[in-house]
């Protein structure tokens, strides 16, 4: 038996649907994008959505449309994918890492506000593992330093913050449909936004800042012309994969409800277990359980990672600080440290979470993890 962590859902309807998009004329840009684009607007409430080739091409985007650029400063959290602070590299500024939360493993508000210099610009806070921050208290400070809110949300599509729907709390919140996520195109990513000039912005960007919109051209020679108006990238996604994503989303309440389901029977079978923590619940919102962390003792998380994957539980550590990458030591974070975000580092173990995981591949994930403990216990 092999369990991975993650695991996408892929049925008949998802083929179908990428079938009739590879029979079209529309194998790129096509009437699918658009729709996509509509549906997750509607399920989010955000105002404009634009698609991208992938999450970490959407973070970039998000990036460029606040301005983003060199000298300015972007704080974000050391717990995330390298892609929420390689986003603010790609744009020439600098990526600064505020501590977590001992608690909730998510980036620390009172950290945020103590990394704050003249030349911060933007906070990009990250739901991790699909539980939101806490965005009263981070709007709180950028407003009042006049900073911009980018929402890594890569793990929190479907997820609710003091009963709103992450997508439209902050001026940008950027999703990712990389297979292991809520939903998937393969690869695939998003900004949301409510901003118009935001929104344009992202369009420019995400093909090669060339416009045929007759609004933005400086002059028109024909029904051919076009401008290059800024400097942007091709990201855009394919057809065929918003017709994944379409298909994909009508399965996302079925997705969420499963993976609910997961995390209470996990906290239910944990609760109690000594050497271990289970994740903290915000009284703030749903977490749309993106993963399911677990905390041991820092010197046998090695080990039951070891022992786990030879069981068949093919377990994961999310994440490395990011500024403990031999490219961040060597340019320039060679003494950051973030006491708390290596600390939850040290003890870290994501255990197998996604909708099709069984009842049955439950139990044995849960018998494992408890009878290892206790060896390792019994040996102390
Ligand atoms: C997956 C992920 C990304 C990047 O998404 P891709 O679609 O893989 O480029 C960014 N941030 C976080 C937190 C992620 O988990």
């Amino acid at each position: 038996m092999q369990i991975p962590y993650g695991r996408q859902w892929i049925d008949e309807e998802d083929i179908k649907a990428v079938v009739e998009v590879l029979q079209s004329d529309y194998l790129t840009t096509g009437p699918m994008v658009r729709e996509f684009e509509d549906a997750i607007c509607e399920y989010t409430g955000a105002k404009y959505a634009v698609a991208f080739a992938n999450g970490t091409a959407a973070l970039h985007g998000a990036c460029y449309a606040a301005g983003i650029g060199v000298g300015d400063e972007v704080i974000t959290t050391p717990i995330t994918f390298a892609a929420s602070a390689n986003c603010v590299l790609y744009q020439g500024g600098t990526p600064v890492f505020a501590d977590v939360d001992a608690r909730t493993y998510n980036i620390a508000p009172e950290d945020i506000e103590r990394k704050i210099t003249e030349k911060t610009k933007a906070i990009i806070p990250v739901h991790f593992t699909g539980q939101p921050c806490e965005m009263e208290r981070i709007h709180a400070i950028a407003k009042k330093h006049n900073l911009l809110v980018i929402e890594d949300a890569a793990h929190a599509l479907g997820a609710t913050y003091k009963d709103k729907m992450i997508g439209t709390l902050s001026d940008m919140t950027v999703l990712s449909f990389h297979p292991v996520k809520h939903i998937t195109t393969g690869e695939g990513g998003m900004v949301l936004t409510n901003d118009e000039e935001l929104y344009k912005k992202l369009v420019l960007f995400h093909t090669h800042g060339i416009t045929r919109n007759p609004e933005l051209l400086t002059k028109n020679e024909g029904g051919w012309y076009y401008e290059q108006l800024e400097l942007g990238y091709n990201y855009r996604i394919t057809d065929f994969q918003c017709a994944l994503g379409i298909s994909q989303l009508k399965k996302l309440p079925m997705f969420l409800e499963k993976r609910r389901e997961i995390a209470a029977y996990y906290n239910h079978a944990f609760a109690g277990v000594p050497n271990l923590t289970v994740p903290y619940q915000s009284p703030d919102g749903d977490s749309a359980w993106h993963l399911y962390m677990i905390c041991v003792p820092a010197e046998w998380r090695k080990r039951l990672y070891d022992d786990l994957r030879a069981a068949g539980i093919l377990v994961n550590v999310h994440y490395i600080p990011v500024y403990a990458h031999p490219y961040y030591r060597k340019h320039g974070y060679a003494e950051v440290c973030c006491p708390n975000a290596e600390a939850y580092y040290n003890g870290a173990i994501s255990l197998p979470m996604y909708p099709a995981l069984s009842v049955k591949e439950q139990d044995y994930v849960i018998d494992t993890v408890k009878r290892l403990l206790r060896a390792y216990e019994a040996e102390r």
